[in-house]
């Protein structure tokens, strides 16, 4: 894929990095309107908002569907900004092409299908149109996919194409929505070095507040742009409330962005860092889980009348411990620290 054409041609679009803001989902006219107005006059070049949404369980609001696009083309012709929409299969390429949308995007759940990616890539090829396609990483984290997903689109004669990075599922409760496994989007740029990686921090934190500090991370590890969800009104949105910011805050999360300085760090020392925060992030993970089971054992001792220290399985674990932490090179004395701290907190837990 040596072939790989800008994602638009207009400079000022173009300029680092890529910006892609807007609601979760398209929901009135007003709240489309209203919300796009604020993030042009703050700047922002392209606006998205979903109007098809795979919702993972049924009753869930699941978008207006083609009521919206009309909107979306309001939103072009009123603030000039380019605007884009998810498409999951061919009535939806076939309705947000003949709308007049100027860039779709492919959803976690859709990339993870072959089959929903064929029929799109077959559309867009039957339609002939250059139109920008962003291809969101597959759910489960498999490169593989990810990159079948992508050549499905480049061999349908799309030469924009980026990826979004937007995180993967996981079973159970973690810090972030969806883990962020830096080390695949970190592969993907290896190997297709001029496809543009935006990073979707609202995906993959579900959680307003993280989202700025995972915006600049991101940035600082060589990310190409973001897709970041912004709402006028997040807390009645009706979709992905909790990780929605307001417009003036995206545009103030944006100028910081822009001013700045690139750190001095080198691609190989960033994706060696990022691996040391993702596993400490699932150290934090595991030992709140550890202290969930201590509170459990706690109860358990209060209601048979048992006391909370018992000394001889202290002593077990601490010899256990310390001993599997030498066979993987761990010095005794460092697992014993630890094994101690992390003991103490625990015997808090059962007070
Ligand atoms: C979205 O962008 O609103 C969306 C549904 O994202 P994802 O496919 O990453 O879950
Ligand atoms: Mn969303």
């Amino acid at each position: 894929m040596t072939d790989i054409k800008p994602l638009f041609d207009e400079a000022p679009i173009m300029k680092e990095p890529i910006i892609i803001a807007g609601p979760c989902s398209a929901e009135s006219e007003k709240q489309v309107l209203d919300t796009a107005k604020e993030l042009a006059a703050g700047g922002v070049k392209i606006f998205r908002a979903g109007i098809w949404k795979p919702r993972t369980m049924p009753g869930c609001f699941e978008g207006v569907g083609i009521a919206g696009l009309p909107w979306l083309i309001k939103v072009k012709e009123e603030t000039g900004m380019k605007v884009g929409t998810e498409v999951a299969s061919k009535s939806h390429v076939i309705s947000a092409l003949s709308a007049g949308v100027d860039i779709i995007w492919i959803g976690a759940r859709t990339s993870a299908s072959p089959f929903a990616m064929q029929e799109i890539a077959d559309t867009l090829q039957e339609m002939g149109r250059d139109i920008p396609v962003l291809i969101k990483n597959p759910v489960n984290p498999d490169l593989d996919l990810w990159i079948g997903a992508v050549t499905r689109i480049y061999n349908a004669g799309i030469r924009r194409i980026g990826v979004i990075h937007r995180g993967f599922s996981s079973y159970g409760k973690h810090i972030y929505r969806n883990q962020p496994m830096w080390a695949l989007p970190f592969e993907f740029a290896r190997r297709f070095p001029n496809i543009p990686v935006i990073c979707d921090p609202s995906h993959i934190s579900g959680a307003h507040d993280l989202v700025a500090p995972l915006s600049r991370h991101a940035l600082d590890m060589g990310f190409d742009g973001l897709m970041i969800e912004s709402h006028c009104n997040p807390e009645c949105a009706l979709s992905d409330a909790k990780q929605q910011l307001l417009p003036s805050e995206l545009v103030a999360l944006v100028k910081e962005l822009k001013v700045r300085e690139k750190p001095t760090g080198t691609p190989e020392l960033d994706a060696l860092r990022s691996e040391i925060d993702q596993i400490d992030h699932e150290l934090l993970e595991l030992l709140a889980k550890r202290m969930g089971v201590s509170k459990k054992i706690g109860e358990y001792k209060k209601a048979h009348n048992m006391m909370v220290v018992q000394l001889g399985r202290h002593d077990t674990i601490m010899k256990e411990r310390t001993e599997t932490g030498e066979k993987l090179g761990l010095p005794k004395e460092f697992t014993g620290k630890i094994m101690s701290s992390i003991h103490e907190e625990s015997v808090k837990r059962q007070l």
